[in-house]
C-alpha cells in the first residue's frame, strides 16, 4: 500500500480503479518507413481497433441516451470507411513513404479544412468528426490509451493537471473522483469536483503518474487530504465504513427537502445552484435549488472546437430554462481568458492573462461574438425566469457600452420579427474597483453577484491559481469580508439584491455572517445547498448579531 498526501477540495470517499490520465496531444512525427504494405497493415489494425472503440461506445450511449444521440459514433464509424479518407492515407504512405501516423494527420487537416470552408452548416460540423476519428486512429497507432477515458466502470481520475478543456470532455458518470498533481483550490477542475459533489484532491505532489498507480485500486479520503494506492485490507474496513457514515449523513439532510430558506427570526435567503453544463441540472433538482445562480456559459465555448452558433446555444439557453420551470436561472456571459483558453479565439500569448484580455474585454471588443451569444439569450427569454450576468465589470462605462449592444441586438431581433423577451440583466461584482463603485453601479442594473473567487485574487494581489500562494489565499481576508458588506448595503440602497456566486458562498463558517451582511442569495455548487440549509433554519440573525456586537 502507498498512501500520497494532497490538498482537499471536496470531501467524501471515494473507492474504486485508479486510471492515469495522459495529456492529449498527440505529436505526430513524419517518420520516413521501408516497407508500405507493412504500414498499410498497421493503419487497417488501427482502423479495426478504432470500429470497435466506437462500436462499443454506440452500444453504451444507445442505452443511456437513446437513439438519436447515439447516432453521432455510428456515423464516426461510417466515416472510417470512407472510401476518399482511405484513399488519401494510403495516397500519402505510399507516395512518401512515411508513417501512418503522419499519413492520417496530413489526411486529417486537408480533409478538416475542406468541411470547414462548405458553405453548408451540416457539412461545416463534419470538420469536427474527421479531426474525431483521426484523433481516435492517431492514439491507436500511438499505442497509448486515448486522451478521453473509455472505461465501462467509474475510476478515479488521477493526472498532472487538468485544463477546464480537458475536464469538459470527461465523461462524468464514469469519474470517482479526481485527484491531481498540481492545480490550485481555487482552479476550475476543483470547482468542477464541487459541483459533481465528489471527493477530490490537489497538489498529490509525490504521486508518480505510472504503472504503479494506474489501473490499482484506490481510496480517495476527501476528508484527511489523502489517496491510499492498493490499500490494505485494514484501511478498505475502515474506509468503506467512513464512507457508509458519509452516506447516512448525506441522507439526513435529504429530509430538509422542500423546506423553506427562513431563519429562526424570520430572515429569507435564496439558495442557488452553480452550474457549468446541462448535465449538472439533475443535481440542481436533487439538491432542491430555488434557482440558478450561476451558469458558467464559456464552458458551451470550452467544449467545442469552433463558436457556438446562436441555434446552438439557444437550444442550451432554452433547455435550462424550461427544466427550471420558471425558477431564476442566471446565465453568465463568456468568460473566456486566463485560465479558460480555447484555440479558436486566437487569443495572442500575454503576459499577466488574469489581468489581461478576458471575459467583458474580449465581449466589448469582438461584440459579433456577444452579439450571438445575447440574441441566444434574448430569445430562450421567452422560455422561462432567464437572467443575464456580466463577469468582471470594473466600471459604470463598461455597463452603459453593455447597455448599448443589447439595444442594437434588441433592434434586431425585432427588426427580423424574432420571438424574444427581456431577461433581468446584473453584473458580477469581482474586482475591487466594482466593489469601490457599487453604489453608482447598483443604479443601473438589476442584481449584483459577487464572485469572491475573482474578488480575493484581485484585492489580495494573489493568482488564484499559483500553488504555491494557497497559504496566502485568505478568502477570509477583511479586506475582502468588508467590501462584500459594503456591496450588499449599496444594492440595498438602490433596491436591488446582491448575492454571492464564488467558492466563499458554500463556505458554512460565514453563512451566518453573510445573512448578518443581508446577503440575499447564495449560489454555490449543488451539493452545498442542504448543508447551507441546514445552517440557515437553525440561525437567529438578531441573536447572531448582539453576540458579534459584545
Ligand atoms: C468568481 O470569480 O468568484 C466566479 C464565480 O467566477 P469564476 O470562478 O468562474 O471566475
Ligand atoms: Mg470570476
Amino acid at each position: 500500500m502507498q498512501v500520497y498526501n494532497g490538498k482537499s477540495v471536496f470531501g467524501g470517499i471515494a473507492i474504486g480503479k485508479i486510471s492515469v490520465y495522459q495529456k492529449g496531444e498527440q505529436q505526430v512525427k513524419r517518420v520516413k518507413i521501408a516497407d508500405a504494405d507493412a504500414e498499410m497493415e498497421r493503419y487497417a489494425v488501427a482502423k479495426d481497433a478504432a470500429v470497435e472503440q466506437l462500436q462499443k461506445l454506440y452500444d453504451k450511449a444507445l442505452k443511456e441516451v437513446g437513439e438519436a444521440n447515439a447516432a453521432i459514433f455510428e456515423i464516426h464509424q461510417m466515416m472510417l470507411d470512407d472510401d476518399d479518407y482511405n484513399e488519401s492515407v494510403e495516397n500519402i504512405i505510399r507516395t512518401q513513404m512515411v508513417n501512418a501516423e503522419y499519413a492520417v494527420a496530413a489526411t486529417a487537416d486537408n480533409f478538416a479544412q475542406m468541411f470547414a470552408s462548405m458553405d453548408d452548416d451540416y457539412m461545416k460540423e463534419r470538420a469536427a468528426d474527421v479531426k474525431d476519428i483521426s484523433e481516435r486512429l492517431l492514439a491507436i497507432l500511438h499505442g497509448a490509451d486515448s486522451n478521453k477515458v473509455d472505461t465501462n466502470e467509474p475510476v478515479i481520475i488521477v493526472a498532472d493537471d487538468l485544463a477546464p478543456s480537458e475536464t469538459v470532455q470527461l465523461d462524468k458518470d464514469m469519474v470517482l473522483s479526481f485527484v491531481t498533481v498540481h492545480g490550485s483550490l481555487n482552479s476550475h477542475t476543483a470547482i468542477l469536483a464541487r459541483t459533481m459533489a465528489i471527493p477530490a484532491l490537489i497538489g498529490t505532489e509525490a504521486l508518480p503518474l505510472d504503472a504503479s498507480v494506474d489501473g490499482k485500486l484506490g481510496i480517495v479520503d476527501g476528508f484527511n487530504g489523502k489517496i491510499y494506492v492498493d490499500p490494505d485490507e485494514n484501511i478498505l474496513t475502515e474506509m468503506k465504513a467512513k464512507q457508509q457514515e458519509d452516506l447516512e449523513k448525506k441522507q439526513l439532510l435529504q429530509t430538509l427537502k422542500g423546506k423553506e430558506n427562513i431563519t429562526l427570526d424570520g430572515q429569507k435567503v435564496m439558495l442557488y445552484a452553480n452550474i457549468g453544463n446541462i448535465k449538472d441540472l439533475a443535481t440542481v433538482i436533487q439538491n432542491d435549488a430555488g434557482g440558478i445562480g450561476l451558469f458558467r456559459s464559456e464552458f458551451i465555448y470550452l467544449e467545442r472546437e469552433d463558436y457556438p452558433t446562436e441555434e446552438e446555444q439557444f437550444q442550451i439557453y432554452k433547455t435550462v430554462a424550461e427544466t427550471m420551470a420558471g425558477k431564476r436561472v442566471i446565465i453568465r456571459t463568456l468568460d473566456i481568458g486566463a485560465d479558460k483558453q480555447c484555440d479558436y479565439f486566437n487569443m495572442e500569448h500575454e503576459e499577466n492573462p488574469a489581468l489581461g484580455y478576458r471575459a467583458i474585454r474580449i465581449c466589448l471588443t469582438r461584440p459579433e461574438i456577444f452579439k450571438t451569444q445575447l440574441r441566444a439569450l434574448f430569445r430562450a427569454s421567452a422560455y422561462g425566469k432567464l437572467a443575464i450576468m456580466y463577469p468582471m465589470i470594473t466600471s459604470v462605462k463598461e455597463v452603459h457600452r453593455i447597455k448599448e449592444i443589447v439595444e442594437e441586438v434588441k433592434a434586431e431581433l425585432t427588426e427580423q420579427g424574432i420571438e424574444f423577451a427581456i431577461p433581468e440583466q446584473g453584473i458580477m461584482i469581482e474586482t475591487p474597483a466594482a466593489a469601490m463603485v457599487s453604489d453608482e453601479l447598483a443604479k443601473e442594473v438589476d442584481f449584483f453577484s459577487v464572485g469572491t473567487n475573482d474578488l480575493t485574487q484581485y484585492t489580495l494581489a494573489i493568482d488564484r491559481q499559483n500553488t504555491k500562494l494557497d497559504e496566502f489565499y485568505d478568502a477570509h481576508h477583511p479586506a475582502v469580508l468588508r467590501m462584500i458588506a459594503m456591496v450588499a448595503e449599496n444594492a440595498h440602497k438602490a433596491g436591488i439584491w446582491a448575492g454571492i456566486c464564488g467558492e466563499l458562498g458554500a463556505d458554512t463558517t460565514l453563512t451566518q455572517e453573510f445573512l448578518a451582511m443581508g446577503i440575499d442569495e447564495l449560489s454555490v455548487s449543488p451539493g452545498s445547498i442542504l448543508p447551507i440549509r441546514k445552517i440557515v433554519l437553525e440561525t437567529n440573525v438578531t441573536d447572531y448579531k448582539k453576540r458579534k456586537a459584545e
